[in-house]
């Protein structure tokens, strides 16, 4: 029995990788001093896992920004528009084509756009999408594996154990960039370059090697699982003498598992935490031989392990396969969890004893194998932490579980149909066609944010903060009416960040100093934590939005986040399902909506951002997930009048396997990001018909081009060509505090003439 890892943060536990990258980039340290923070943050990150009893340790892991840009490096998959940074930028080549790819590049006379990025699978980790063409070749470029491997091995010994993207997972995570061919066809083309990076490794003394291959648990085509077998195969065929371990997570094998179990491979790696139920039926039919590596410590989350609940699991496959023939492993790489628990000092000691970081994890996984191996004892301490958080009346209120448990259909259900409501609110809003709105905040100034930082650390009183926050919100709106704006808002200066603003007035949340996780390059996220039942002691938002109403006669749009978007930004807890979590959330955005609407708020936005985030991996899993995240918030939703105009937003592109949902969702409107697309993404809701009121974004936020109005105006028209111009609103893409003011108010103010142009040019018929 070994215990092995399969990923470690890489950001160091200071964060050392963003700031040293940061620096290099703005040129104030050179690719030496970068190179000695990354060397330091490697060695420190194995010594780490050695001294924790880790046998079989990744390296290779690390990386300057993404692990699947690494791999495109070292296949050659470099799309032709970065010729020119190695040709005509000689400085430190291979690093500055690889920054240039994830990040552009704009210097030397040069102007290269950089690659796209999206979501690792389900995380909100976000890769560089490889880029294939027709034609595509690869071709061993860089040689980082190499470097790395080689300095792992001097310090591990045989315990080092390289780690890459897994052939036909690396293609399935990129995309076409021509017509005329499949990327998964490409296969044939890229295995010659696999076998020459893991022939090499083996001389260089690799005993094992880790293939990441997370879709051998998705949904897969014939032609993709052909690829899978074809593609093990080859590799076994023409590699012999080093051991391959192939590593799903996130997911079950389910389907997969009959053929997925006999690749020719040493071993294979299953995600018990997210997957337990696969546990059995691969146990009954995996084959002599194969090493089975189980996940059971999560490496996705921030809880201590449950050491008899994994201990089962280890002790079934044992009965089963033999103790030789079994790894024990967190449950993915724990790149996705923050570094050490231990310096957080601020946690309540109570609830601390319930929470285990990477480092703790790695602890854990040790913890395991000798508990099993009978050489330690603790296993009672592990099941007292375990009970004490069961028990504790910190995590269980009685009052919200009863309240949960006592929702009905009619919580999640509007009085009347969108219908009858519109007639309603229209007579009571009296808005012109193609109202103007946006999408809740402005530019975050310099100013702004000093506010923040020096009111949390006492500098300033709560009198002095909310004066200045009232001038700023007070000038933000006198400027939208002076522009002539339909429907304002405050402006949200008050808030640092739309889940946390929210997480601190709840009780059930807590924040930690440190816990940063990579989102990408050097962007970190520091999520707060739900560790219990979930409450709202008092107002949250009303404050803020009674005063902006105040100031004016037009209506303020009140701003919240909503249920499920809370929910995937922040750590959940482990202990319930994640859909009891999410209706406790909604109940206390339910109650913070009736508040505002008793405080003469008659239109409440609630963004839900992060909806399409939360969507399962398989398909089979999805209709029950998007069947509770949409009740959630419908629950939020459903608590006040009629006449009350409920407005959601969502900044995410593909809506057209998931419209229905969105229907359901019942927001009297939405808004959403289309201006990049050209309103593209218009066509699934004119497709479906969609019902309600909808403002497709004008004015792509994410740059600080301004539009001019012709070119709104005519996004406007083709709207109205898709959908009933009576039931557009006229919006940027999201909210405004990354641009900046003067770009903003150009294009507000663009965006309003548009609007106007379109009412006098686009046949509206407008019914009261
Ligand atoms: N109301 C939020 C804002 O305007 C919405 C942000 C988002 O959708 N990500 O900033
Ligand atoms: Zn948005």
């Amino acid at each position: 029995m070994q215990t092995q890892n399969l990923g470690y943060p890489r950001i160091g536990s200071q964060r050392q990788l963003k700031k040293a990258c940061e620096q290099y980039w703005a040129g104030k340290i050179d690719l030496k001093d970068l190179q000695r923070t990354a060397f330091k943050i490697r060695e420190e990150n194995w010594q780490t896992q050695l001294q924790a009893g880790i046998e079989l340790i990744p390296c290779n892991d690390f990386s300057y920004y993404d692990q699947v840009l690494d791999m495109s490096l070292m296949l050659g998959v470099i799309p032709q528009r970065y010729a020119p940074v190695l040709t005509e930028v000689k400085a430190n080549g291979e690093t500055d084509l690889y920054f240039a790819m994830a990040r552009g590049y704009q210097k030397d006379g040069l102007d290269i756009t950089a690659m796209e990025m999206t979501k690792w699978l389900d995380t909100n980790y976000h890769y560089i999408v490889p880029e294939f063409t027709a034609g595509q070749e690869f071709k061993l470029f860089s040689e980082k594996v190499f470097g790395e491997y080689v300095a792992a091995k001097a310090l591990l010994g045989e315990k080092a154990k390289p780690v890459l993207i897994g052939p036909v997972s690396y293609l399935l995570l990129g995309k076409e960039k021509e017509a005329g061919f499949e990327k998964i066809d490409l296969i044939k083309k890229i295995i010659p370059v696999y076998v020459e990076v893991l022939t090499r490794l083996k001389q260089l003394g690799a005993e094992w090697i880790q293939l990441d291959e997370p879709f051998l648990a998705l949904d897969l085509s014939d032609k993709e699982k052909e690829a899978f077998e074809w593609a093990y195969r080859q590799i076994a065929k023409s590699i012999a003498g080093v051991k391959i371990l192939v590593a799903t997570y996130f997911e079950a094998l389910a389907d997969n598992a009959q053929w997925a179990l006999n690749l020719p491979v040493a071993a294979l790696h299953i995600d018990l935490v997210r997957a337990p139920q696969q546990l059995d039926a691969i146990l009954a039919t995996i084959p002599d031989n194969l090493i089975l590596s189980l996940g059971v410590v999560d490496g996705r989350n921030v809880w201590k392990n449950c050491y008899e609940r994994s201990i089962s699991f280890i002790n079934k496959a044992i009965d089963k396969i033999g103790r030789d023939r079994i790894m024990i492993a967190p449950s993915c790489s724990l790149l996705h969890s923050p570094i050490d628990l231990d310096p957080e000092n601020t946690i309540d000691p109570e609830i601390k004893n319930w929470m285990a970081f990477a480092r703790q994890k790695l602890d854990e996984v040790t913890a395991l194998k000798q508990i099993v191996e009978g050489t330690n004892n603790l296993l009672q301490i592990n099941k007292e932490a375990i009970q004490s958080r069961s028990l504790s009346e910190k995590a269980h209120k009685k009052s919200v579980k009863d309240r949960v448990a006592a929702i009905t259909a009619a919580d999640a259900t509007r009085k009347s149909v969108f219908a009858a409501r519109q007639e309603l609110q229209r007579k009571r809003l009296q808005l012109p066609a193609f109202p103007t709105t946006t999408i809740g905040s402005f530019p975050q100034t310099d100013d702004i944010r000093q506010l923040r930082a020096q009111y949390k650390k006492g500098d300033l009183s709560t009198e002095q903060y909310e004066l200045a926050i009232e001038e700023a919100t007070v000038e933000a709106i006198r400027w939208q009416e002076s522009i002539g704006l339909d429907v304002l808002v405050h402006g949200e200066f008050e808030r640092n960040d739309m889940v946390e603003y929210f997480g601190e007035q709840l009780d059930g949340f807590l924040f930690t100093k440190n816990g940063w996780v990579q989102s990408y390059g050097s962007r970190c996220v520091k999520p707060p934590v739900i560790y219990g039942d979930i409450s709202r002691p008092q107002d949250m938002t009303v404050r803020w939005s009674r005063f902006a109403a105040a100031q004016t006669n037009k209506p303020m749009k009140g701003m919240l986040t909503g249920p499920v978007t809370i929910l995937q930004w922040s750590f959940v807890r482990d202990d319930q399902p994640r859909s009891v979590t999410t209706n406790q959330i909604a109940l206390a955005i339910r109650d913070e909506v009736v508040a505002l609407e008793k405080a003469g708020i008659n239109i409440i936005q609630i963004d839900e951002a992060a909806l399409r985030e939360g969507l399962p991996l398989r398909k089979s899993n999805q209709p029950e997930y998007l069947n509770w995240a949409v009740t959630a918030f419908r629950i939020a939703a459903s608590g006040i009048a009629d006449q009350t105009q409920i407005h959601t937003h969502m900044c995410y592109s593909d809506f057209n396997d998931i419209i229905e949902h969105i229907a359901a969702m019942d927001a009297d409107v939405i808004t959403i990001e289309t201006s990049r697309s050209q309103m593209e993404l218009l066509q699934a809701f004119a497709h479906f018909k969609y019902p309600n009121e909808i403002g497709p974004g004008v004015y792509d936020i994410h740059s600080p081009r301004v539009p001019s109005v012709a070119e709104m105006t005519s996004l406007l028209t083709k709207a109205a060509s898709l959908l009933p111009a009576q039931h557009l609103w006229v919006n940027p893409d999201c909210g405004l505090k990354t641009r900046k003011w003067p770009e903003t108010k150009i294009a507000l103010e663009n965006m309003v003439a548009a609007a106007r142009e379109a009412r006098e040019t686009i046949n509206v018929e407008l019914l009261f």
